[in-house]
C-alpha cells in the first residue's frame, strides 16, 4: 500500500518530458524501487533515519514522508497534531523495537527516506529556466510570520499562511530562496470559547524538542538602541528552501531584550518596534554572517522594512551618498503589501525609531531628516510618524499589492508617496496571491483529480493545466468525491464540538447531541478565517428568521460551519466571535450553525475539503486578497463572494448576463461594487445601509440560486447544474490561483527583473 502510494507520487512528479536526471536522481529512483522488500533495521538507526526526516519539513506536504511516524504511533500522531518529531521523542523504545520488527513501518520509512532523496536531488522549473547565468543568485524572503504546518504554532493567520506556501513553492519550483524570520517562545496562541461565548487566549509553550529547527552554531549581536541583542541563529529546512530564525530568547540577555522573540505582535508599539528591528537589522545579519549575500531582498509586508535600512547603512558605510546608497537599495528590493486596512499598517514616532536604529543609522551616518524622507508621506510634516509601509515604499523597487482591486486600491493609498496626482501614476502593481495546492488538498481528492481525469494536481511546474480536465470529470464519481469529503468534515467537525463541550462541562444530553449533530447529505456551508471585523462573520444573522427558513427546511436542510480567531486585543473581533457562537445557540438555527474552536491550518483544511460552498462576505475593498476561498475548488467547493480581494479575477460571469453579479458559470458573486468608496469615512447610517443590502444578496442568492441548485436533483440522484458549476470552479480556478504560478511570477517580474 505505502511502496504503490509513493510510486504515484514519483511518477507523477514532472508534467512534461522529464529533463534528463543527474546521476544522483537516478541513483536515487534506484533504491526507491528496491525498496519493495525491507532490509532489517536496528531501532538505533531507525530512530537516526526518523529524525533526519522529521528535520526537513517537506514531510508537511507529503504524505510520503509522514507516513513512518503515523505508523509508528497513530495515536501520538494524531495527540500530537501531527508533529513528526514529536512522536519520535515521546514514543517509548518498545513501540519503535516493535515497529522495526514490521514489514509495513521499514517499507513506510525506506519509502519516505527515497522519496525524499529523490525529490532534493531531482531536476526543478528553475534549472530549467531561469539558472543558466545566475549560479550565484539568492533571493530573501523576510516575514514575521510562516505558516508550515498546524503542529508549529508560529503564525497568526493569513499572512504567515502565504508566506508559508511561498516558501513551499520556492522548494518544489526549485526557486533558490532563503527565508528569514523570528522564532516564537510562545507563538500565536490557541483559541477557546467559554461558556458565554468570549474568547479564552492560551499560550502553549513548546517542548522546543519537538519543533523542527537545527542550531546554526551562528549567533550575531544584533544593535537595537543603544545596546546589542545576543541572538542565536536557528535553521528550519522547507524542502529546498532554508528558514532563518532569530532566537533572542537567550540567558546573556537581560528580560527586556528576551522578550523580542517571546510572542507574535504581542505588547506595545515600543516592544514591536524593537521585535521589528532584530527581524529586519538582524536578518541582514544573520545572513551576511552565514556568508549568503541576497541579490533581491523581499520584504513580505511592512514589519521588514528595517532590513532595507540596514543595506542602505552598509552601503553608506562603504563610501556611497545617500541619493546612491538609495538608488542601490531599491535595485535589490522588493516589497509586498497586504492590506488597504489604516490599522494594517505600522507607524512609530520618530523618536522611537531614531532611538531602535541608532546604532544602524550612526553606523551609515543618516540623519534624522533622512529618515524622515524616507518614512514619511510629507517629509516636512513634522507630525508624520514613521510608517513601514512608506520606507519599504521609498526603498524598493518592484511593489506590488496582492490582487488585481489591491493593486488599484493601493495605487489610490499611496498616492502621496509618490507625489502622484493620479492613481495611475503610481509604480505599484500586483502579484496576485494563491494557495500551495500540495498542502491543502486532500488526499482523496488528488486520487480523483488522477484517476478521473489523468493529471497531478501536485504537479511542480509553475502552471498545471491539467486543471482544465476537470470539467469532463465523471459527474457521479464526482459527486461520490464530494460526499466522501463532506461525511469526513462532519465527523471532524462532531468530534471537535463534543471535545469543546466536554471542557466546558456541557451535560448529557448536550454531548448526546453533538455525537449526531449535522448532516453529512445537507448542503454545507463554511466560513472560517480571522474574524477581523472587516470580514463582518455575522453578516449571515442579520435576518434570523429568514435564515432560520433557509437552513429548516426539511426536504432542502442548508447547514453552515464557522471557525476562526480574534487577535487577542481586538475586542470588536472577539465581539463578532462571540455573536457567532450565540447564534449557535439560537433554538432557531440550533444543530443549523456550528462554531468550530481552536482554528489553525488543521481546521482549515478540514473545512475547506468538506464544505460545498466558501462563503466570504468582507466590506469591499478591506479584503486584499483573501486566500481560504482559493482552497476550496481543488475540492469541487465553490465560492459564493463579495466581490473583494482575489474574487473578481477568480469571478467567470455568465454569458451575457447584465451586471457582474449573481451566478456566474464558477460560483456566485454577492453584494455590489457601486456602493462602496476606498475610503473608511462612510458615514455610521451608509455602514448599516451596506451591511443590510450585502445581506439581502446573500439571502437572496441561497433562496433563489444556490439551494435549489444543490437540491435539483435527477433520476440518478445528481445535481447536474451543481456538479457542472463546481467542475466549472474546479477547471478555471486551481491552475492560477497557486503560490507556484505567483511564485514564478515573482521570479520573472520582481526577482531576476
Ligand atoms: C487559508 C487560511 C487563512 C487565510 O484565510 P483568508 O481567507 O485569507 O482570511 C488563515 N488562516 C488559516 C488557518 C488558513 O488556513
Amino acid at each position: 500500500m505505502a511502496a504503490k502510494k509513493s510510486k504515484s507520487v514519483r511518477k507523477s512528479a514532472p508534467a512534461r518530458p522529464a529533463p534528463a536526471r543527474p546521476a544522483k536522481a537516478r541513483a536515487a529512483n534506484a533504491a526507491h524501487r528496491r525498496t519493495v522488500v525491507p532490509a532489517p533495521i536496528t531501532p538505533e538507526d531507525a530512530r537516526a533515519q526518523l529524525r533526519e526526516l522529521a528535520m526537513n519539513l517537506w514531510w508537511s506536504w507529503n504524505e510520503v514522508a509522514q507516513r513512518p511516524f503515523a505508523a509508528l504511533d497513530p495515536v501520538l500522531w494524531h495527540a500530537t497534531k501531527r508533529s513528526p518529531l514529536a512522536v519520535l521523542t515521546q514514543s517509548s523504545p518498545a513501540a519503535l523495537s516493535a515497529a522495526c520488527e514490521e514489514p509495513g513501518f521499514r517499507l513506510a520509512l525506506a519509502d519516505a527516506r527515497a522519496a525524499l532523496a529523490a525529490e532534493l536531488s531531482r531536476s526543478t522549473w528553475w534549472d530549467d529556466t531561469h539558472a543558466k547565468g545566475r549560479r550565484e543568485a539568492v533571493f530573501a524572503y523576510f516575514c514575521s510570520e510562516y505558516a508550515i504546518h498546524e503542529s508549529i504554532q508560529q503564525y497568526s493567520g493569513g499572512l504567515g499562511v502565504l508566506a508559508g506556501d511561498h516558501l513551499k513553492s520556492a522548494s518544489d519550483l526549485g526557486v533558490p530562496l532563503v527565508a528569514v524570520g523570528l522564532y516564537y517562545r510562545h507563538g500565536y496562541y490557541i483559541q477557546q470559547f467559554a461558556e458565554d461565548g468570549s474568547t479564552k487566549v492560551l499560550y502553549p509553550v513548546y517542548d522546543r524538542a519537538t519543533v523542527p529547527v537545527r542550531e546554526t552554531g551562528v549567533t550575531i549581536n544584533c544593535p537595537v538602541g543603544h545596546s546589542n541583542v545576543r541572538a542565536r541563529v536557528l535553521l528550519m529546512e522547507v524542502g529546498r528552501t532554508r528558514v532563518y530564525l532569530l532566537d533572542a530568547d537567550l540567558a546573556e540577555n537581560t528580560p527586556e531584550d528576551r522578550q523580542l522573540t517571546e510572542g507574535l505582535y504581542k505588547g506595545e508599539p515600543h516592544l514591536r518596534m524593537r521585535q521589528q528591528v532584530l527581524l529586519g537589522v538582524g536578518g541582514m545579519l544573520a545572513l551576511r554572517t552565514l556568508g549568503i549575500t541576497p541579490s533581491k531582498i523581499h520584504l513580505n509586508e511592512g514589519h521588514a522594512a528595517f532590513a532595507a535600512v540596514e543595506m542602505l547603512a552598509e552601503f553608506r558605510a562603504g563610501g556611497m551618498s545617500h541619493a546612491e546608497a538609495v538608488k542601490a537599495v531599491r535595485a535589490r528590493t522588493v516589497f509586498t503589501t497586504h492590506t488597504p486596512v489604516a490599522a494594517g499598517h505600522d507607524r512609530y514616532g520618530v523618536d522611537m525609531v531614531c532611538e531602535g536604529l541608532a546604532q544602524t543609522l550612526a553606523k551609515g551616518g543618516i540623519s534624522r531628516a533622512e529618515l524622515e524622507s524616507l518614512s514619511r508621506e510629507k517629509p516636512d510634516d513634522a507630525k508624520e510618524p514613521v510608517c513601514m509601509t512608506v520606507v519599504c515604499l521609498r526603498l524598493a523597487s518592484k511593489v506590488n499589492g496582492v490582487a488585481k482591486l489591491h493593486g488599484e486600491v493601493s495605487r489610490e493609498m499611496w498616492k502621496g508617496v509618490y507625489g502622484a496626482k493620479k492613481a495611475k501614476e503610481v509604480p505599484i502593481t500586483h502579484v496576485t496571491n494563491g494557495i500551495h495546492t500540495p498542502t491543502w488538498l486532500d488526499p482523496h481528492a488528488r486520487a480523483f483529480w488522477k484517476r478521473e481525469c489523468g493529471f497531478d494536481a501536485c504537479a511542480p511546474t509553475a502552471r498545471n493545466k491539467g486543471w482544465k480536465r476537470a470539467a469532463s470529470a465523471d459527474p457521479a464519481a464526482f459527486w461520490q468525491m464530494r460526499s466522501t469529503l463532506r461525511g469526513a468534515l462532519v465527523r471532524f467537525a462532531r468530534e471537535r464540538l463534543t471535545r469543546s463541550a466536554e471542557r466546558r462541562g456541557e451535560g448529557p444530553i448536550a454531548l448526546d447531541e453533538y455525537a449526531t449533530i449535522l448532516n453529512p447529505a445537507a448542503l454545507t456551508i463554511g466560513f472560517a478565517r480571522r474574524f477581523a471585523t472587516y470580514k463582518r462573520a455575522p453578516l449571515l444573522f442579520t435576518d434570523i428568521e429568514r435564515l432560520a427558513k433557509i437552513v429548516g427546511d426539511a426536504k432542502r436542510p442548508v447547514q453552515f460551519i464557522f471557525a476562526g480567531t480574534a487577535h487577542p486585543r481586538d475586542h470588536g473581533g472577539q465581539a463578532y466571535a462571540r455573536k457567532v457562537f450565540e447564534m449557535t445557540r439560537h433554538p432557531l438555527l440550533r444543530g443549523k450553525v456550528v462554531l468550530l474552536e481552536e482554528y489553525d491550518m488543521s481546521v482549515g483544511r478540514a473545512l475547506v475539503s468538506g464544505c460545498d460552498v466558501w462563503l466570504n462576505n468582507p466590506i469591499r475593498p478591506h479584503e486584499a486578497s483573501g486566500t481560504s476561498g482559493m482552497k476550496s475548488p481543488p475540492h469541487g467547493g465553490i465560492n459564493c463572494s463579495i466581490l473583494d480581494g482575489w474574487w473578481p479575477e477568480g469571478f467567470v460571469a455568465q454569458k451575457g448576463a447584465k451586471g457582474r453579479y449573481g451566478s456566474g458559470e464558477n460560483g456566485w458573486s454577492i453584494g455590489s461594487v457601486d456602493d462602496g468608496t476606498f475610503n473608511e469615512a462612510d458615514a455610521h447610517g451608509a455602514a448599516a445601509k451596506r451591511d443590510r443590502r450585502d445581506a439581502e444578496s446573500l439571502y437572496t442568492t441561497l433562496e433563489k440560486s444556490l439551494v435549489p441548485e444543490f437540491y435539483d436533483r435527477g433520476r440518478d440522484g445528481l445535481p447536474k447544474k451543481w456538479i457542472a458549476r463546481a467542475l466549472t470552479s474546479a477547471s478555471t480556478i486551481p491552475d492560477f490561483f497557486s503560490t507556484h504560478r505567483m511564485v514564478a511570477e515573482y521570479v520573472e517580474k520582481a526577482y531576476t527583473a
